[in-house]
């Protein structure tokens, strides 16, 4: 469920990105919202309900060439604005989108807490953008990398800061997390569709990336720096109905073709690499 875009290029950003949504809308979600730093300031737009929603608040002025996207599905705290992603830093340096659920949120929390750092949201996800903010390194990966290090769960993250424009850091631990490249411009996605036809590369797990238009690191667990892992997507498959009134109807009509190629992939000897 739910899911996450990034994009740094020369093309508006917040079109772009909402575009992607709509590659994600199949997973479903409760709500959606953008982030982008533009001339140094923070511009962030959130909508309950669909995409269409989120677009009619995006006016042409709030374009900018790179930013984060999310599709939420809450699992900590209603469905709102406030709780809707991206997330802010008390500082308003960082914004933050995360998929998945962090389970020492309530330590977390509680340690913000004792530096007077009050949350706006009651998710699980907001804590990141405030501890970014406190922590210490010379880097923003090294930043980056430390807060990782503290949380436990699961986690797709995309994060972007003010005073580092054009990169977009991104680390994943169960949930899933991509990006590509393609005519001056880089992209992130939890869900290879958005690169339909493009060569791509997986994050595994624990692994945290800076991501800039020509130049890409990736860093395992150990904070070394590693090659990622090159996927290509051969077969344009973008998810639609079908004919079905619902994504859910055609889901469930695929179950046993689903599980039948699942249980051929496992027992295949390559299934694990
Ligand atoms: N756990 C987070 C929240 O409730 C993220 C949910 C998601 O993966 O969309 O806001």
């Amino acid at each position: 469920m739910c899911g996450i875009v990034g994009y740094i290029g020369e093309q508006n950003a917040s079109k772009v990105l909402t575009e992607k949504l709509k590659f994600l809308e199949y997973r479903g979600y409760d709500s959606a919202g953008v982030a982008g730093f533009f001339n140094g300031e923070l511009k962030i737009k959130k909508s309950v309900g669909n995409i269409s929603c989120l677009e009619k608040k995006l006016m042409t002025e709030d374009s900018f060439f790179y930013g984060i996207a999310h599709t939420r599905w809450a699992t900590h705290g209603k469905v709102s604005i406030e709780n809707a992603h991206p997330h802010i830093s008390f500082d308003e340096s960082w914004a933050i989108v995360h998929n998945g659920i962090i389970e020492n949120a309530d330590f977390l929390r509680t340690e913000l807490s004792k530096k007077n750092i009050c949350l706006k949201s009651q998710t699980d996800s907001e804590i990141i953008a405030h501890m970014l903010a406190l922590e210490e390194g010379k880097t923003n990966i090294e930043k980056f990398y430390g807060v990782c290090k503290k949380l436990k769960g699961s986690w797709a993250l995309a994060v972007i800061n003010k005073f580092d424009s054009n990169k977009i850091y991104i680390a994943r631990k169960t949930s899933p997390l991509y990006f590509a490249f393609e005519n001056n411009s880089a992209l992130i996605a939890s869900d290879p569709t958005c690169f339909a036809r493009h060569e791509y590369y997986s994050l595994k797990d624990y692994e945290i990336a800076e991501i800039e238009v020509n130049k890409t690191t990736v860093y395992d667990k150990n904070f070394n720096e590693v090659t990622p892992q090159k996927l290509f997507l051969n077969d344009v498959y973008k998810v639609d109905k079908a004919g079905y009134d619902f994504f859910m109807l055609k889901e469930i009509d695929e179950t046993k073709k689903v599980l039948k190629n699942l249980t051929k992939y496992y027992a295949s000897k390559d299934a694990f690499y």
